[in-house]
């Protein structure tokens, strides 16, 4: 397949896949992930001479993209095999979707923020992948139809696990959430167990607000 990604940042890129490798990144196809996608794309004009520094950047709309190295622990913690269905729930400037479209079989993504949605849309396109698919709407109730999911990320921090995604999650799936007060959360990985749900509490993380029914119902 011809790169879109082309060369642009090209240097930039693998000093980010160094530094990524220095912080601990080891799965080889997480790292090919952030390798193919073109960050840059994803952030404003203004800041995209910043787009190879692991650090977080603001996407418009008050949301902001996480720092790679982030994103780079939730997709090992979520140890794909390639062959998953994979719920992103929160999709913003659509970075973190084409990361998983590049570790997952498919990848459904929602976004509550049209303007949001709208721009990833185009990005995605431009990154020529074919197996995301994108919804508008309040992904605190998951996307039914294509359910159940082998993984859930949820990208945005809810007061309480939602329970449709819980119910959405695949038996031997894994979902990580960040769950918590307003300011500060816990990142959860939930894993089921056919009828039986395993919580592990990982690490401290500061996320924006899931609004919706089954997150922050104060739409502030
Ligand atoms: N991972 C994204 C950044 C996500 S920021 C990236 O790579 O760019 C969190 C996103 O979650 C925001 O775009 C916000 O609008 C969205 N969000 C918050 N609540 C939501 C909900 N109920 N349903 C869908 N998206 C939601």
């Amino acid at each position: 397949m011809a790169s879109p990604v082309g060369r642009q940042y090209g240097g930039a890129r693998t000093r980010l896949l160094d530094e990524l490798r220095l912080k601990g990144v080891r799965d080889l196809a997480v790292l090919r992930a952030f390798d193919l996608t073109p960050r840059h794309l994803f952030v404003p004009t203004g800041v995209q001479y910043r787009a190879y520094e692991d650090t977080p950047l603001p996407i418009g709309s008050a949301q902001t993209i996480s720092q790679p190295s982030v994103h780079a622990r939730y997709l090992e913690l979520l140890a794909f095999t390639g062959s998953e269905k994979v719920l992103e729930v929160g999709t913003g400037s659509g970075y973190q979707t084409i990361l998983l479209a590049h570790l997952a079989a498919r990848v459904f993504s929602v976004e509550r923020i049209a303007p949001l949605l709208d721009r990833a849309r185009e990005v995605i396109r431009e990154c020529g992948v074919s197996n995301v698919s994108l919804m508008f709407g309040d992904g605190t109730y998951g996307w039914k139809a294509f359910a159940p999911y082998d993984a859930i990320l949820v990208s945005a921090a809810s007061p309480d696990v939602p329970q449709p995604l819980v119910d959405q999650l695949a038996d031997g799936g894994r979902m990580l959430v960040p769950v918590g007060g307003r300011e500060e959360q816990r990142l959860v990985l939930i894993t089921r167990n056919g009828v039986s749900l395993a919580r592990k509490e990982l690490d401290p993380v500061r996320f924006v607000p899931l609004l919706g029914d089954h997150g922050w119902t104060d739409q502030a």
